[in-house]
């Protein structure tokens, strides 16, 4: 039994990557000092796995951004603006591509960015044009296979397979399917593999990862024909196949199917698959079984993962199988010995974690476990990690009898209103007394580097939690003052206290803990560090009625209160895995209830929750999606019906699809919903005015994601088209989203264009 690993997070472990770029970027380093520091990552990384025991390596898993972008260069598929860009630095035309370059009158945008499937990591769509060619244009995959070699490693170069890549990747113009391409990428692939032969490889790992989702017959017959081209032309390679995130279900023949050596199933994701698999496997094909977590940061279940192995061994033997973690270890932090302060992060909860480099060191012990090598150590290690689970299963830092009784208890009566939405209505106009066409904005307002280091000064100790929450005060008065004088409608605080959407909430409830270091990829140099949700979860105290309440209290003209919903603060943080997620989405989902009914004893009459993440959510397959659809729609639900008639629910979503979900959003029965509408031209409109949905909506009439000050003729025209599609009763005016990533000029600006927009939209009608 062999270990293989599928990749290794790249940003280095105190996200030296990001460092580098942007200072290169900043052009504050040279070309030579951003490769080094790749380099140098690469090597660590190498170095690291060699040292653990991991039988085969990965290479081509470092990418400068984005591996989906790496593998685009390395084919050739550049945009003709790119190529046409003067850039002569391959390095250079890739960054262009990634973000845009904007320079000496150049103009050129940037490539799409998407998610890569259900992660928070996202990737860079490659396009496609009907006479699209394709070369073998960067050798980074040949010198990276070079590099490791050199270090006595025999790696295996991982690539995303051809037809995966072409599905990631979208048609820029009409006439064409991008699987039509297939013939002309195959034999880039073939020539990129019999380089790597040539220099001495012995593997490759090929991802596929839509073997595991929903793909149509066409589709298949292109997946099959693919590995029958590849593994003729290079018949003394072996092919590992990777699958993650899912299982192959559906797919099961197929894969089996394929003439590659290997094919690796993520079974901590889908352990259902395993058995199907061992029924039809040929006796040719090895399997490498993902054993051990690589979206999540617990420790593994030894236990469980040899009986998983064991299952296989007796029905395949020994020799063909080989142990890994689930899919790459890109999606967790790289090192938990790094997360040294233990105020942050006590060492009991500690002890329950693994991030990147502790998994390696799982998947060895496993691995001599499963085939008694060293067995006295490797036993006693066994014996530790039963100790630990048992010790974790047991904590009382995880178990409140309490949250769980009250979980039972929910009633459905808790996830549904007083009256229906008419009713409501009326009352709401009544209480609320707002125009047509009411303004509004979603809540934050500039995170101005000032605010930001306030809050680095009060973290520090410079400043007192007196001082600094008086800082904050005069912030929020400004901002109460500012939109009175523009002459918004429902005002808000601004959410000046708030570094992030989730961290906010998590540091106040209890279940939750932060690591210090545990940074992941999200894009390019940009990195999340998701809160760890350990135990079950309630709120000890309010935690944002004080600061409602005060800005409230400086005005006659309704507050908003803001809150982050229970779907969003599960999707993206790191979840418990001793209990489904529903189960801990629902404790949340009552702590905001909590919340919510805080602050209408309080007196706030209008209260937002925020759900960005309810799509983002929804599972790979869709025969999974109802499941989820329902308890997640329920999590929302129960955080916002605990009020009466007369107070408004509000909530927003920002880069959502609605049209196969619009039922859904429907059935959350917010009294109005603000969306991000702006790019689409309000098109997004179609799918709720198709639906009669019954609802008030506020689709964004500016993006905010970009300086530009929209006119007011501009927001006119899109109100109009809004006011052609839905009643003029039903929608309300506001930015596509939050402002605090803005500066003040322009948002200043933008919204006295936005107020006057509505004011000329009331006259309209
Ligand atoms: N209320 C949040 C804000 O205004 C919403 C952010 C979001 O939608 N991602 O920042
Ligand atoms: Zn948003």
């Amino acid at each position: 039994m062999l270990i293989t690993n599928l990749g290794y997070p790249r940003i280095g472990s105190n996200r030296e990557l990001k460092k580098a770029s942007e200072n290169y970027w900043a052009q504050k380093i040279t070309l030579d000092d951003l490769l080094e520091a790749g380099k140098q990552i690469r090597i660590q990384n190498l170095k690291l796995q060699q040292e653990a025991g991991i039988d085969i390596i990965p290479c081509n898993d470092f990418s400068f951004y984005d591996q989906v972008l790496d593998l685009s260069l390395t084919l050739g598929a550049i945009p003709n603006r790119y190529k046409e860009s003067g850039l002569t630095n391959s390095l250079d035309i890739y960054f262009a591509m990634a973000r845009g370059y904007q320079k000496d009158g150049k103009d050129i945008t940037a490539m799409e960015m998407t998610k890569w499937f259900d992660t928070n990591y996202h990737y860079i769509v490659p396009e496609f044009y009907k006479d699209q060619e394709f070369s073998f244009y960067s050798k980074k995959i040949i010198e990276e296979f070079i590099e490791a070699k050199e270090l006595g490693i025999q790696p295996k170069p991982v690539l995303i397979a051809p037809v995966s890549y072409l599905l990631l990747g979208k048609e820029k113009e009409e006439g064409f399917n991008r699987l039509e391409l297939l013939d002309r990428l195959i034999p880039v692939y073939i020539e990129i593999i019999k380089e790597l032969v040539a220099n001495g490889a012995e593997w490759v790992q090929l991802d596929e990862p839509f073997l595991v989702l929903d793909i149509n017959e066409e589709e298949k017959q292109a997946i099959k024909y693919t590995y029958d081209q590849l593994s003729e032309a290079c018949p003394e390679l072996k092919i590992v196949v990777a699958t993650y995130f899912e299982g192959l279900n559906k797919n099961t023949d197929l894969a089996i199917s394929l003439p590659v050596n290997v094919l690796h199933l993520d079974l901590v994701r889908n352990p259902e698959q395993l058995d199907p698999v061992l029924l039809a496997i040929p006796e040719t094909l090895s399997l490498s079984l993902g054993v051990i977590d690589g979206r999540n940061i617990w420790k593994n279940n030894y236990l469980q993962s040899l009986q998983t192995i064991y299952k296989a061994v007796k029905k395949i033997g020994k020799e063909r199988i080989l142990i890994a973690p689930s899919c790459s270890l890109l999606h967790v932090p790289c090192d938990l010995d790094a997360e040294t302060n233990e105020e942050v992060l006590t060492p009991e909860i500690k002890q329950w974690l693994a991030f990147a480099k502790q998994k390696l060191d799982e998947v060895v012990i496993i691995k001599q476990l499963a085939n008694s090598e060293n067995i006295t150590q490797a036993a006693k290690k066994l014996e530790d990690n039963i100790e630990i689970n048992k010790r974790r299963k047991d904590s009382t830092l995880i178990h409140n009898q309490e949250v769980k009784q009250r979980v039972l208890n929910i009633e459905d009566a808790d996830s549904q209103r007083q009256s229906a939405f008419e009713i409501r209505k009326a009352l709401q106009v009544k209480e609320l007394n707002l125009p047509l066409f009411p303004t509004t904005t979603i809540g934050s307002f500039p995170q101005t580097t000032e605010v930001r280091s306030w809050r680095a000064k009060y973290k520090r100790g410079d400043l007192t939690k007196k001082q600094y929450e008086e800082l904050l005060r005069k912030e929020t008065e400004e901002t109460i003052r500012f939109q009175e004088e523009t002459g918004i409608d429902v005002l808000v605080h601004g959410e000046f206290e708030r570094n992030d959407m989730v961290e906010y909430f998590g540091e106040q409830l209890s279940g939750f803990v932060f690591t210090k270091n545990g940074w992941v990829q999200s894009y390019g140099s940009r990195c999340v560090k998701p809160p760890v949700i350990y135990g079950d979860v309630s709120r000890p105290q309010a935690m944002t009625v004080c600061w409602t309440k005060y800005a409230q209290s400086l005005t006659e003209k309704k507050v908003k209160g803001m809150l982050t919903g229970p779907v969003t603060i599960l999707q993206w943080s790191f979840v418990r895995d001793d209990q489904p997620r529903y189960e801990t989405c629902t404790q949340i989902a009552l702590a905001i209830r909590d919340e919510v009914c805080d602050l209408e004893k309080e007196g706030i009459k209008i209260i937002q929750i925020d759900e960005p993440a309810i799509r983002e959510g929804l599972p790979l397959r869709k025969e999974n999606w109802a499941e989820y659809l329902n308890w997640a729609i329920k999590a929302f639900k129960i955080s916002s019906c605990g009020v009466a008639d007369s107070t408004q629910i509000h909530t927003h979503m920002c880069y959502s699809e609605f049209n196969d979900i619009i039922e859904d959003i429907a059935d959350m029965d917010a009294d109005v919903i603000t969306i991000e509408c702006s790019r689409s031209q309000m098109e997004l409109l179609d799918a709720f005015a198709e639906f009669n949905y019954p609802n008030d909506i506020g689709p964004g009439v500016y993006d905010i994601h970009s300086p530009r000050v929209p006119s007011k003729k501009e927001m006119v025209s899109l109100l109009e088209k809004a006011a052609t599609v839905l009643p003029a009763e039903q929608l309300w005016v506001n930015p596509d989203c939050g402002l605090k990533t803005r500066h003040w000029e322009e948002t200043r600006a933008a919204l006295v264009n936005m107020v006057s927009a509505a004011n000329q939209l009331r006259k309209e009608v």
